[in-house]
């Protein structure tokens, strides 16, 4: 009996041609292919404008910083998300202020962010949790009027639908994962989009150290016009190497998430009538890509979600804890936060079955089995 892995990228013959050509090519940096890249992004995306960044955590970086949040600022997040989300208010000086989720779809609720309102509140990041889409429109009703930003942090989401539009297009503005373990993979790598063409071309400036002229620009040019630093800005470039991979993995995204789809209504059939157990499900408001295909194990269930990580163990299937929690992470230990009754219960409760592309019905039919079992 082989491994069963919780996630594995697919990548083909065609990733590996599109990275040759970059490299014969002797530009390797960013460049055209990057250009290309966010253009293919913001089309899919149905946004105005996509900046390129070297990861997601930058990406919610440069939103913050764009949208004018600052030192003194609260910034709500959910706990109940990859620590990334709460670092980035820390990066501009901001504080999460923690919010707690529904219980159906793991994210924030337009109640769950009243809540968690200060009069320092400037931003709030929502999050399309492991794929599931939040509930946009609700939320952005009540902070819009407040003039609370909005930022969607939709490092799972690509391929995910909320209102029949792709997540994030609904979004002032939203960052996105090209890690592999997200659905489209260029190694490490990251965008912004957004429907605001100053935010664009701030965060545009500020992902190269803030320069007049962009290095592709200078170093495409015999003589190069001199440039100029106009504020503090940072390196978040994606290279051209990685962005050659992206535009291939985007041509793959629509098969990739119906294959999930596929899968996790599978997993729905077999495992919904398990006492005790409860699945990840598509919200009434829109379809998720199953970044994550998450269970929650309950007192009905004859084992704990730990006892059932080791029976799955045991027999060479790698599950993962869902998601986690940050504060109860050492690094925001003794940051005040309201109750979360929720986040804390899905965290200790649930779990990540495999779920990849590749994924053949004989694996998944012995997950199902050691499930069951
Ligand atoms: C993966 C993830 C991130 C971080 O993405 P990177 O590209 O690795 O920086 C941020 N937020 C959420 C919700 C994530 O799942």
């Amino acid at each position: 009996m082989s491994r069963i892995n919780v996630m594995i990228p697919w990548l083909g013959t065609e990733e590996v041609a599109a990275v040759t050509e970059v490299l014969e090519s002797g530009w390797v940096a960013q460049g055209p292919r990057v250009a290309a890249f966010e253009e293919a992004f913001a089309a899919r995306m149905q946004a105005e404008h996509a900046i390129a960044v070297s990861n997601c955590t930058t990406g919610l970086h440069l939103a913050l910083v764009v949208a004018g949040v600052g030192a003194g600022d609260d910034v709500v997040v959910p706990s109940f998300s990859f620590i990334a989300t709460s670092n980035a208010p820390t990066y501009v000086g901001a504080r999460p202020v923690f919010a707690d989720v529904d219980p159906e779809t793991g994210n924030l609720t337009a109640d769950s962010v009243k809540s968690a309102l200060t009069p320092q509140t400037t931003a709030v990041i929502v999050v399309d949790q492991g794929g599931v889409p939040v509930d946009l429109r609700a939320i952005r009703e009540l902070c819009d009027p407040l003039g609370v930003v909005v930022i969607e942090d939709a490092a799972c989401g690509a391929g995910s639908t909320y209102a029949g539009r792709p997540v994030g297009a609904g979004a002032e503005i939203a960052a996105w994962s090209f890690h592999p373990r997200k659905i489209v993979t260029t190694g490490e790598g990251g965008m912004i989009t957004t429907s605001r063409a100053d935010w664009a071309l701030r965060a545009r400036r500020l992902r190269e150290h803030a320069m007049s002229v962009s290095a592709a620009d200078r170093h495409g040019s015999t003589l190069a016009p001199a440039e100029e630093y106009l504020e503090i800005g940072f390196n978040y470039r994606m290279t051209d190497l990685q962005a050659a991979v992206g535009i291939v993995q985007l041509g793959r995204l629509d098969e990739v998430v119906e294959r999930r789809r596929e899968l996790a209504a599978h997993y729905q059939e077999e495992l919904g009538d398990v006492r005790g157990l409860r699945c990840v499900a598509d919200p009434a408001h829109g379809t998720s890509n199953f970044q994550s295909f998450w269970v929650e194990v309950g007192a009905d269930y004859p084992l704990s979600r730990d006892e059932l990580l080791e029976h799955l163990a045991a027999q060479d299937i790698s599950a993962r804890r869902g998601i986690m929690a940050a504060h109860r992470q050492p690094a925001y230990a003794g940051v005040d936060h309201g109750p979360l009754p929720v986040t804390e219960r899905l965290t200790d409760d649930t779990l990540i079955l495999p779920l990849f592309h590749q994924m053949t019905q004989t694996e998944q039919d012995r997950v199902i089995r050691a499930v069951r079992a």
